[in-house]
C-alpha cells in the first residue's frame, strides 16, 4: 500500500515498533544510559571498592600508567546554543591544549591569530589550570554471605545503550569509572602504598572519603586482601599486570588517553566554551555533562595506538560483551584482610 505521499508502507520495518512488548522494551532503553565513562565521584562519608587498571608506574602493567595533565577543572560553560535541546552543564572540565602532552602537535592558535596561543580557557584567563593525575578503575561491589557479613569483592555490572541512534541495543558492561584527582591530596597517598608493592594493579582497593569541604576533606586508603580467581580450574591471584588476566577479567578498558585527547579536541572547545561555535555532530543528541561525549573507546590491547581507536571501537559496538563466560570464574576472595 502507498500513502497519497508515495510512500511505500510495506518498505517500514514494523517489527521494531509493533506491540506492547516492543513499547516496553523501547521505554526500558530510553532510561538507560548510553555507554559513557562515568567519573567516580564521593561523596562526604561515602566508602567505594575499586580495582585500579592504570598503574603508577609507566613502564609497568599492560594498559598505560597514570596520566597527569592540566586541567580547567569545572569551568563554566558558555550559554546554552538556542538550537540546543536537552540539559546543558553549567560547568565542565578541559584538559589544557597548552599542556606539554600535545608538544609535538603543534596545534595552531584557537582564533586564527597570532596573539592567541591554543588554548581559548588560557587566553580569555578565567581559572587557571591545574594538573591532575588520571586514570581508570573498575567499581567492584561486596558479596556478602546470607548474614550479611562481608566475604568478597566482584566487579560491578550497569546496562547501557550501545550502537547508533535508532539502532541501539543494551548491553551489560562492567561499570569502568575515570578517576581525575590531585596529587597531594589523592593519588599521592596511593602511589605511596604502591610503591611498597611495587604495583597497584594486584589489589583492591577500599577508599573512603572524609568531609565534603574544600579544606576539610580527605581520603583514606586501604588495600583488601590478595584477590584469587578460576582460570582453567586453578586459583590464581588476580594481578593485573598480567596481560593475559588484564585481558580476560578487563576485556573492554577505554584507552585513556583517548579519553584524554577527548576533552582536549578544537571540536570539545567549540561545543562548550567558545560563543558562535558549534561543535556538535548534526545529528547528536548531548544530555549529559561532566562525561565523556562519546562512547568508551575499548581499546584492550593498543593503549599505545592511538590510531586503531576507531576501529576497534566500530568492532567493539558491533559485539555484545558476554559477562557469562569471561565473569562466572571471578570469585570474591574469601576473606578480606589488610595487607
Ligand atoms: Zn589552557
Amino acid at each position: 500500500m502507498t500513502t497519497t505521499a508515495g510512500i511505500d508502507l510495506g518498505a517500514l520495518d514494523v517489527d521494531s515498533a509493533a506491540g506492547h512488548e516492543v513499547a516496553e522494551k523501547r521505554a526500558e532503553e530510553s532510561r538507560v544510559d548510553f555507554d559513557r565513562v562515568k567519573a567516580l565521584r564521593l561523596k562526604a562519608e561515602e566508602t567505594v571498592f575499586v580495582r585500579f587498571l592504570n598503574d603508577f608506574d609507566k613502564h609497568s602493567g599492560p594498559l598505560s600508567s597514570w596520566i597527569t595533565v592540566r586541567v580547567h577543572k569545572y569551568h563554566a560553560t558558555k550559554e546554552k546554543p538556542e538550537d540546543r535541546k536537552g540539559n546543558w552543564p553549567s560547568n565542565m572540565d578541559a584538559v589544557c591544549r597548552n599542556d606539554k602532552i600535545f608538544k609535538n602537535l603543534k596545534f595552531g592558535s584557537w582564533s586564527g591569530k597570532p596573539e592567541h596561543s591554543a588554548c581559548y580557557l588560557c587566553d580569555m584567563g578565567e581559572g587557571r589550570a591545574t594538573d591532575v593525575t588520571w586514570a581508570l578503575v573498575a567499581l567492584l561491589e561486596p558479596v556478602e554471605d546470607e548474614k550479611g557479613k562481608l566475604i568478597g569483592l566482584k566487579t560491578a555490572m550497569k546496562d547501557v545503550q550501545r550502537g547508533e541512534k535508532g539502532k541501539t541495543e543494551v548491553v551489560t558492561v562492567q561499570d569502568i569509572r575515570l578517576l581525575t584527582m590531585g596529587w597531594s591530596n589523592f593519588f599521592s597517598d596511593i602511589a605511596a602504598l604502591a610503591d611498597m608493592n611495587e604495583t597497584v594493579l594486584n589489589y583492591d582497593l577500599k577508599i573512603r572519603r572524609k568531609g565534603s569541604g574544600r579544606n576539610d576533606t580527605e581520603y583514606k586508603f586501604s588495600p583488601v586482601a590478595p584477590r584469587t580467581v578460576k582460570v582453567d580450574g586453578e586459583n590464581v591471584l588476580l594481578d593485573l599486570r598480567d596481560k593475559a588476566l588484564m585481558d580476560r577479567f578487563f576485556p573492554e578498558v577505554p584507552n585513556l588517553l583517548g579519553l584524554i585527547v577527548e576533552r582536549a579536541t578544537e571540536q570539545y572547545y567549540d561545543r562548550w566554551f567558545i560563543p558562535g561555535r558549534d561543535g556538535f555532530e548534526s545529528d547528536e543528541e548531548e544530555s549529559e555533562g561532566r562525561v565523556s561525549t562519546k562512547p568508551a573507546t575499548p581499546a584492550p590491547n593498543n593503549d599505545r595506538d592511538p590510531e586503531r581507536m576507531d576501529a576497534l571501537r566500530r568492532r567493539a559496538l558491533g559485539e555484545s560483551y558476554d559477562s557469562d563466560e569471561e565473569s562466572a570464574s571471578e570469585e570474591p576472595a574469601s576473606t578480606l584482610r589488610s595487607l
